[in-house]
């Protein structure tokens, strides 16, 4: 078989227990002036006074915005970016959720090429390079560490936005899973299922090259083999520790599988992209006002039941991943089973089970599959094709 792939990442990532403290050094070597964007949560720990000290001991000037507001309102990145703006940092530091890493990639975006947020929504609008990015994840679900995409909300649009260009991914990662321990039990499954969201929708995917989604010529069918291995990579880990994450939050090797299997969940989909969990999710959000790793899993096992007559081979390949079947050989058998151990697993930490439970009203139903159809990126990579009667029935099954 000939092997075909394509991944964009940072050009360094660090992680494990105490990396935090390479923050300084790591920072020398991209500026002098470190604007580091965090939220009020994350002020008031040691930690944070630790990494700031280190940066400080690099020779770096440090400005702190630390106003970030979970799902960042858009406004709130044009007023962040107002005040900081006469600093003229030559760095931006990420510290936080994936808002906090959303929030710093907004803030260097608009720091190097002005203009508002509204101007560069959707794919490749950014018009070059933005002044380096330093991601440190504190929750283990986003990979925003790694991906090419911010999103943020925007009071004048009913669901939220993203920006994606490959000029957001971060230049260096720095995971640390200590930051991670005081995750509440409810943060890390919503921040894990969504990390299992994104590998097993990246894995099933129809999965287009870089390439090809820059120049939008041609679609690449097949399998990108550096994408599925780290999809695979990140359900093995998950299937394995994330149930113990969540109920031993202290099980620092627990809670190292999880951050591992976020940040190869992200690689994945960065580059494979996400499919019908998402673009459903977006109106679920907007109608229901949960997180978007909640609304994403309630969804997972619905979207995989839709799309196992397209993909069954790869779903088997995710039973053996997740450990629930020995072999891919039955792929019936094994990808009924990967369904299977998805519901369970998710029903074990606490997720929804359906959008009802989720606090759907009925009457939105239509209108919640009219939008999610609406956002063609994400329906065009999804393995089995919808259209408004085939939505309309997965939304309402989803929904039972
Ligand atoms: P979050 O960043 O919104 O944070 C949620 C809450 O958790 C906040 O109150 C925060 O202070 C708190 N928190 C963060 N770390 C903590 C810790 N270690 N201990 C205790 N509390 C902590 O949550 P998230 O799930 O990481 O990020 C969600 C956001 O990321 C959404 O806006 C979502 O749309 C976006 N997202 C982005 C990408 C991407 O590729 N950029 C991918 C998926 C989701």
């Amino acid at each position: 078989m000939t092997l075909f792939g394509a991944l964009r990442l940072p050009a360094e990532i660090l992680f494990g227990a105490g990396q935090r403290h390479a923050l300084g050094r790591v920072a020398q070597r991209l500026g002098q002036r470190a604007l580091v964007v965090t939220d009020a949560r994350f002020t008031a720990t040691p930690a944070f006074a630790g990494m700031v000290a280190d940066l400080e001991q690099a020779g770096l000037v440090v400005q702190v915005h630390d106003a970030v507001l979970p799902d960042v309102p858009v406004a709130s990145v044009a007023e962040g970016v107002a005040a900081v703006r006469g600093f003229e940092p030559d760095l931006v530091v990420g510290i936080g959720g994936g808002s906090c890493l959303d929030f710093a990639k907004c803030a260097a975006l608009l720091l190097s090429h002005g203009g508002a947020l509204q101007d560069y929504y959707g794919e490749f609008k950014v018009p070059g390079p933005v002044l380096p990015l330093i991601a440190v994840p504190t929750t283990a679900g986003t990979g925003s560490e790694v991906t090419p995409v911010a999103v943020i909300s925007d009071a004048e649009r009913t669901l939220k936005v993203g920006i994606s260009s490959p000029y957001l991914i971060s230049r260096v990662a720095i995971c640390d899973p200590e930051l991670t321990l005081s995750c509440p039990p409810m943060l890390s499954a919503i921040a894990g299922a969504d990390a299992l969201t994104h590998a097993i929708e990246a894995f099933t995917a129809i999965k287009r090259t870089p390439d090809a989604a820059l120049t939008q010529e041609h679609v690449f069918i097949g399998k990108n083999a550096l994408t599925d291995q780290q999809a695979l990579h990140a359900i093995g880990l998950l299937g394995h520790n994330l149930e113990r994450a969540v109920s031993v939050g202290e099980d620092l090797e627990a809670r190292s599988a999880v951050m591992m299997a976020a940040m190869a969940a992200g690689a994945a989909f960065g580059t494979a992209g996400t499919a019908a969990a998402h673009a459903i999710q977006y109106p679920v959000g907007a109608l229901t006002h949960t997180p978007h790793g909640l609304g994403v899993a309630a969804l997972l096992p619905y979207v995989m039941a839709y799309n196992r007559p397209a993909c069954e081979t790869e779903l088997a390949q995710v039973a053996v991943a997740l450990g629930a079947a020995e072999a891919a050989d039955d792929r019936g058998h094994a990808a009924q089973a990967a369904i299977d151990a998805v519901v369970r697993l998710f029903a074990a930490i606490g997720i929804p089970r359906s959008l009802g439970e989720l606090g759907l009203p009925t009457d939105q139903l239509d209108w919640t599959a009219e939008q999610a159809l609406g956002i063609g990126r994400l329906i065009k990579n999804n393995p089995r094709p919808l259209d408004l009667a085939t939505m309309r029935r997965l939304v309402r099954a989803a929904h039972a």
